[in-house]
């Protein structure tokens, strides 16, 4: 069976309850390819609102949580919490996670292991920042990264979508090129089927992240080993139907 595209929306920090409405409001008039799934990343305030307008079409994702299910961590919200409000899916590993808040491969891995065995899917983010990838680090840095996710998804890969954001693509107005998205994309393929397994090479559905936008999704979407996208700024925004629509 062919890989599903799978658009998230990673709407950060951004919204108030009009705006996070009026988003909504924009994705139920679409129209939305039905062949794509559609998941937005939603502030965690907002995630119990945003499940209550949503339609079934579209999916809810929290922007991190915690690695176990509750107890004394001021200002967290677990994987049971997310799930006991109707949201199916959460976003892990998001480079500012990882460099504002200090999120290390080993943290970003139990977390995505607890998520998993609390039912819910996981968009596990890599990607190299741009010293690394003037080092010629990105194929060293985005399979340590993954490598650290191997034990804690298990058998579990059905329930992951990997989503290779370059670091200085993000946010920066400037897109990984085609050429360069599909690369790292094939190598992981590539690191997956020898180090995982044939199957979850073939199946596992990477989106590539970083200033996507309607004017660059549909090249993007092009690409064989381009599964689909995640988001950020342009999530926000009318032009977030066109992104996924890109393979249309
Ligand atoms: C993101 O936040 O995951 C992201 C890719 O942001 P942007 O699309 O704004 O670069």
């Amino acid at each position: 069976m062919g890989r599903k595209f799978v658009v998230g929306g990673n709407w950060k920090m951004n919204g108030d309850k009009k705006q996070v409405t009026d988003i909504i409001e924009t994705l139920k008039k679409g129209p939305l390819d039905p062949n794509v799934e559609v998941v937005v990343g939603v502030p965690a305030i907002y995630l119990a609102y945003v499940q209550s307008i949503v339609p079934s079409s579209i999916e809810v994702a929290a922007q991190n949580c915690w690695k176990v299910a509750k107890g004394a961590f001021t200002g967290e919200i677990s994987p049971a919490m997310i799930k006991d409000i109707g949201s199916n899916w959460v976003i892990l590993g998001h480079s500012e996670r990882r460099t504002i808040f200090g999120e290390k491969d080993d943290l970003v891995a139990e977390k995505v292991a607890h998520a998993l065995e609390n039912g819910l899917k996981v968009i596990a983010c890599i990607g190299e920042t741009l010293e690394e990838r003037e080092a010629g680090k990105t194929e060293e840095v985005v399979f340590r990264q993954t490598q650290a996710l191997v034990p804690a998804i298990g058998s579990n890969w059905g329930n992951v979508v990997l989503a290779y954001e370059p670091v200085w693509a993000i946010g920066t107005g400037k897109t990984a090129t085609p050429q360069q998205a599909q690369d790292v994309h094939a190598s992981l393929r590539s690191w997956l089927a020898k180090n995982v397994s044939a199957d979850v090479a073939a199946s596992v559905r990477i989106q590539y992240g970083g200033s996507v936008t309607a004017a660059n999704a549909k090249e993007l979407a092009a690409c064989p080993d381009i599964d689909g996208f995640l988001v950020g700024g342009a999530s926000l925004k009318p032009e977030f139907v066109d992104i996924v629509n890109a393979t249309k």
